[in-house]
């Protein structure tokens, strides 16, 4: 049954104009210049910046304490060690609130910040089997019509030094995941042919994508996404691969790094950053430039990994802006660019974007324009999901 027409009314869109969107069974049916119509229900969206819902395309939902007691951060004895790291996580979870209750916040706090698409990793592993993504799945689907979040099966304890995580990753598909995780090939599992043929393995398997942490820096890490890049274009994957943080990247001299960015793109590679400031991070500006497509997410939310993160993508795109060194109104869109469109390209979303035929997925922005709401990180905000009013003033509408 076709529901009636729902107007947006002067709604200012990035382009600058004033217009009136009509959504119709959850899709804009057609943009007019404001004034043009109206219709039996009508939101005044009163001259605010209408924007396409951002996407959060990092997240770990199942670890994040956010809405639940603060756990201060405790170092490692000596430097950075993951191992030690993913030991402390252990420890923190076992005395936090419940998994679905802290997803759920965390779900929240997203949504209400105008996040409507989301890819999230859920650790799957010899240490936590199946468990995590089983309750992730569950609290996914109470979330259904509030957010599209695709599940990454993330093997956190590695691959091959995690007894059984292969199966785990197998099933973990059959049970709901929608691509398959790695992490570090090389300093993890120290075996990145061992660790790549059971991630491309799985996912010429099933038939889904690939999207691989990768925190190795210089050259172990450009050496990483040489073989991820060459796997890629061999399976036809290109477009369906994504490397996150890719951190090596930032280490690079100019020159190397445009070498690499220039085979990232040709083998349709998709790059994540959240521009963390306690690293070298991918440039940003050169990837872009050299035909990359670049997207973020906030990744760790208050976890046993960072004390950081607020679940609001517009603030991330300032956070890229300011670690890039990014001034200029165009640069400042490419890296609200980031945390839209190019999260859209490397999620193969469907239907994003404001216009026609495209999802009613978006979010009104008290802000004249894009440079001054990445910069500004203005609220309060309304968030409309299939032109449905999901979250007002912080929080979800149910
Ligand atoms: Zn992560």
């Amino acid at each position: 049954m076709t529901s009636p027409d729902t107007y947006f009314k002067n709604a200012l869109l990035q382009d600058g104009t004033l217009n009136d969107i009509i959504v119709r069974d959850g899709r804009i049916q057609s943009i007019v210049p404001a004034g043009s119509g109206a219709g039996a229900e009508t939101v005044d969206i009163a001259g605010a910046l209408l924007v396409p819902g951002f996407v959060e395309g990092h997240i770990h939902l199942d670890t994040s304490f956010w809405g639940d007691k603060w756990i201060p951060y405790k170092p490692c004895t000596d430097g950075f060690d993951v191992h030690e790291r993913v030991t402390f996580q252990a420890q923190n979870m076992a005395e936090a609130a419940p998994m679905d209750v802290r997803a759920r916040n965390q779900l929240d706090l997203c949504i209400s910040n105008g996040s409507l698409q989301m890819r999230s990793h859920v650790m799957v592993d010899g240490s936590v089997g199946l468990k995590s993504l089983e309750t992730i799945l569950k609290v996914r689907e109470e979330y259904r019509d509030l957010i599209d979040v695709q599940l990454v099966a993330f093997p956190q304890s590695g691959i091959l030094k995690s007894h059984g995580t292969p199966d785990l990753l197998d099933a973990a598909i059959g049970l709901g995941a929608d691509l398959i995780g790695g992490l570090d090939p090389l300093s993890f599992d120290r075996d990145i042919k061992g660790h790549l043929d059971v991630v491309f393995g799985l996912a010429e398997k099933h038939g889904v994508d690939v999207d691989i942490h990768l925190h190795d820096g210089s050259q172990l890490g450009a050496m990483t996404i040489e073989e991820i890049c060459a796997r890629t274009v061999a399976l036809g994957m290109q477009g369906h691969v994504a490397v996150s943080h890719a951190y090596g990247l930032g280490d690079l001299p100019r020159d190397a790094a445009m070498k690499i960015a220039g085979l990232i793109a040709r083998s349709g590679v998709s790059i994540m950053t959240n521009a963390p400031g306690h690293h070298n991070f991918p440039p940003v500006a050169l990837l872009r430039a050299e035909g990359v497509n670049v997207f973020s997410g906030s990744d760790n939310i208050r976890d046993s990994w960072w004390p950081f993160g607020d679940g609001d993508m517009l603030r991330r795109a300032e956070i890229i802006s300011y670690r890039s060194g990014f001034f200029t109104d165009l640069e400042l869109t490419s890296a609200f660019d980031v945390v839209t469109a190019g999260g859209a390209k490397a999620l193969r979303l469907e239907g994003y974007g404001i216009a026609v035929g495209a999802k009613a997925d978006f979010v009104a922005i008290p802000a004249a324009h894009v440079p001054e709401a990445v910069v500004g990180v203005p609220k309060p905000r309304r968030v409309f999901k299939g032109g449905r009013l999901v979250a007002e003033n912080g929080a979800v509408i149910r």
